[in-house]
């Protein structure tokens, strides 16, 4: 450990990604490791990114993402005042927990793992609360919690989603507590709580556009609340970094945006794989949770292992995620691919059980 850094950092357990396998590595590989999309970004944001575009890459982003927080906040039926843009989902993860945390922070035992990386980092006052048996969220669990909620919905990497009038459930506990909900996988199959922004000014929901829009790469994120809060990201974001997202992806964005038949034929079709693959899983034995998200989440039958599976299938070149933490060791969780990919999968899982 270098001795200039800071003391409090020394602790720091950093986010692990999943594998990204880079060059020509990646043509043979099947990568259901990272819940990207299987499909490419719609035909209007390779058309969008042009030379004329690349040449202008000489000149700063739009600070503010007019463009694109204007086709956003129509998309959704918000003003522009209502909506805030970030380099990923998890740059605005990290403004929530530096500057929206005051009281500290909650989450669930089991869900996406950069809650505790941020937490950490930010040195908040935690509380963790498990999830239950069957990976359902206890909400009576949090009625005296007056720490910021974090809730993933759907959950990772559980896919489990809850409906609306749960969501609802938090936010009237307790009317001075922030609830965050990351929708990060929302579009396959969830009902979003973007509309209760207009109700509760509480509530502040986070979205990407890695997953259901196919633009990992590119690192767009947005928020969806309450007017003043979205001035407090700003706040934060023009402390921060003001040129936050660069000039491209603000085009990819926005030409994702405007493609929404494209977009709604893509989440189409995951649902419809993912229906299929759980089938298949479910023929062989597995158990798997009701995920609403582009991926599932299932455990082998034994005697069978998660990361004995884990490992013949990586031998093979095919990539899932496996987590080594109690309650979830027993599970693989696994993107929707293609067709061809989760056929091919399925033939490799029925030879190896
Ligand atoms: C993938 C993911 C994110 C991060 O998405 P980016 O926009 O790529 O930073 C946030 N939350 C959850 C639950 C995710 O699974």
């Amino acid at each position: 450990m270098s001795r200039f850094l800071d003391t409090r950092f020394a602790e720091l357990l950093p986010y692990t990604p999943g594998e990204q396998p880079q060059g020509q590595d990646m043509d043979e590989i099947i990568k259901l490791n990272t819940n990207e999309s299987p499909f490419a970004p719609s035909p209007l944001v390779i058309k969008a990114i042009n030379d004329r575009e690349i040449s202008l890459l000489r000149l700063y982003s739009d600070p503010d993402c007019k463009t694109f927080l204007n086709t956003l906040a129509r998309y959704y039926d918000v003003t522009p005042k209502n909506v805030f843009a970030g380099n990923g989902s998890d740059e605005i993860l990290a403004f929530i927990f530096m500057a929206l945390c005051q009281n500290g922070v909650c989450f669930a035992d089991i869900t996406y793992g950069f809650y505790e990386v941020y937490a950490k980092l930010y040195q908040k006052d935690t509380d963790i609360v498990p999830l239950q048996k069957d990976f359902l969220i206890a909400i009576q669990n949090y009625a005296y919690i007056e720490k910021t909620v974090v809730i993933a919905n759907p959950n990772a990497p559980t896919g489990v989603c809850l409906p609306l009038f749960c969501i609802e459930e938090f936010l009237n506990q307790n009317l001075n507590r922030l609830v965050v909900i990351d929708e990060a996988y929302i579009d396959f199959g969830g009902v979003s709580a973007i509309a209760l922004t207009k109700k509760y000014d509480n509530l502040l929901v986070v979205g990407t556009f890695s997953k259901s829009r196919s633009l990992a790469g590119a690192r767009l994120g947005f928020a969806v609340g309450n007017d003043k809060i979205i001035a407090a990201l700003n706040t934060i974001k023009f402390s921060f970094n003001p040129y936050n997202i660069n000039r491209l992806t603000l085009l990819a964005g926005t030409a994702s945006i405007e493609d929404k038949e494209y977009f709604t034929e893509c989440c189409n079709k995951i649902i419809d794989i993912r229906e299929t693959f759980t089938k298949q899983l479910y023929d062989m034995g597995f158990s798997t949770t009701n995920s609403k998200a582009n991926f599932v989440f299932s455990a082998p039958p034994p005697p069978h292992t998660a990361v004995e599976l884990y490992d013949r299938l990586r031998e093979k070149g095919i990539l899932v995620r496996y987590f080594n933490r109690p309650r979830i060791d027993g599970y693989l969780r696994i993107t929707i691919g293609t067709k061809k990919q989760m056929t091919r999968l399925a033939e490799v899982l029925q030879e190896l059980i």
